[in-house]
């Protein structure tokens, strides 16, 4: 097992990490003060330099104008992207879009391709993904009440769907929906259809508040009503029923990205933790870091944060060397999400009232990451995935 940053690695984080210092940090205070439409813009100024780094799209290959890079390397990038707010937007390498444009280059066809694709891949226009509905336990994601009926050649959707991340200004959607009720496994009754975002019937109706913030664009999670939506039958992805296949593939290194990109996360908090403790006096002479407990927290933090960081690795090494590991990749959601949340909650407290301000990202990130604990499977569920794998070695029959 091999997974030491190999010279393209370091070279590419530190362009990376340069382009982030210079292009990306200075707008994330305003970010997170106004707003992704308010600052859009200048993200989009940005996006445009970035595509001269030779970075953009990291996870598509080089002949569709991506960067090529394997999952380990776009783990390694995707941590230095995630230590500022906007990093994977500027690179074209954010969620929902890097997992749509995994499904289409995938399992898309020739005209899905040069449609949504090729676009998607240039940063021209944005995507989303529609599965979770607010009647249905989305953690049960075969029991859902959208359905899709063919008629005259066109598929017609009727549904509700929410938390649809970056809903607001996507072009298309791809949405999950029942087309084959009567099949006997209950996995194979959905399917992948393809959805202009401007097609009658298709309504945002609008932008979930999430821990006090409606948010816009990229950074928002949409309910959408389908009304009668119609699309062509060819907007289907892959063959019908096989909607749920599709989204264990598209899940997997898209559980990579999340976690790569929580530790990025973790580096900033632990940094600024460092930081404030050692600056901040609380009587002259005697910084905040030289109480234990800080200290305590630093340390924790930090072998936490390693401890994270290999298992990610050794994950997205495994999944390139011998394909999907769905027992790791539990491992990794749970662990990883836990290790931030922790993370961030000290380096907050550390900064007392400053902590609670929107003066730093800890704020944000404590409350928008709060559901990296819910989102691609709540937590339980992904202990019970692996509990439920182990137990099975020792005969049981879980
Ligand atoms: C910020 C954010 C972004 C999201 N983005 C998208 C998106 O882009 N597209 C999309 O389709 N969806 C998205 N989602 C939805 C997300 O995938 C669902 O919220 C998730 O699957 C859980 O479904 P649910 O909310 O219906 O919770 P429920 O299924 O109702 O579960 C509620 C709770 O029950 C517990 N639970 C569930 N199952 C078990 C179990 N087996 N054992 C023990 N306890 C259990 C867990 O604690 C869970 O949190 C997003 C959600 C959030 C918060």
């Amino acid at each position: 097992m091999d997974f030491a940053p190999s010279d393209r690695v370091t070279e590419m984080t530190a362009l990376a990490r340069a382009f982030i210092a210079q292009e990306v940090l200075p707008h994330e205070h305003f970010l997170i003060n106004r707003g992704f439409k308010a600052m859009v813009g200048q993200l989009d100024a940005a996006r445009e330099l970035a595509k001269q780094t030779g970075l953009f799209a990291p996870h598509m290959p080089e002949q569709l104008g991506g960067a090529g890079l394997t999952l380990l390397e776009q783990a390694q990038l995707s941590e230095v992207l995630g230590e500022t707010i906007a990093g994977h937007y500027v690179f074209n390498f954010q969620a929902p879009d890097v997992g749509n444009m995994e499904l289409l280059h995938g399992h898309g066809s020739e005209a899905h391709k040069a449609r949504w694709l090729t676009p998607l891949v240039a940063g021209e226009l944005r995507s989303t993904f529609l599965m979770t509905e607010p009647e249905f336990a989305g953690s049960n994601p075969v029991w859902m009440g959208t359905q899709a009926t063919l008629q005259d050649g066109q598929w017609c959707i009727r549904g509700h769907k929410w938390f649809a991340t970056a809903a607001d200004g996507a072009r298309f959607a791809v949405v999950m929906a029942v087309t084959e009720p009567d099949a006997a496994q209950a996995h194979q009754r959905a399917s992948m259809i393809l959805v202009p975002t401007d097609t009658p019937g298709f309504d945002l109706v609008r932008n979930v508040s999430v821990m006090g913030h409606e948010g816009s664009g990229w950074m928002s999670h949409g309910e959408v009503l389908l009304s009668d939506v119609r699309v062509p039958e060819d907007h289907l992805i892959g063959v019908r029923g096989g909607g749920f296949k599709l989204a264990q593939a598209r899940l997997g290194p898209g559980r990579i990205h999340h976690a790569s990109r929580w530790i990025g996360v973790c580096n900033r908090a632990l940094h600024l933790m460092c930081q404030r403790a050692a600056e901040r006096e609380l009587s002259p002479g005697q910084p905040l870091g030289s109480k234990q407990t800080v200290q305590t927290w630093i340390a924790e933090s930090r072998a936490e944060i390693e401890a994270a960081r290999l298992m990610v690795l050794q994950t997205a090494w495994k999944i390139d060397q011998h394909g999907q590991f769905r027992e790791d990749v539990s491992l990794i959601k749970f662990f990883v999400a836990g290790v931030m949340q922790r993370v961030l909650d000290r380096a907050i407290q550390v900064h007392g009232a400053l902590g609670m301000s929107d003066d730093t990202p800890l704020a944000f990130w404590y409350a928008h990451e709060r559901a990296s604990r819910i989102y691609d499977g709540p937590d339980e569920v992904h202990k019970t995935v692996v509990a439920r794998r182990m137990l099975r070695r020792y005969g049981m029959q879980a």
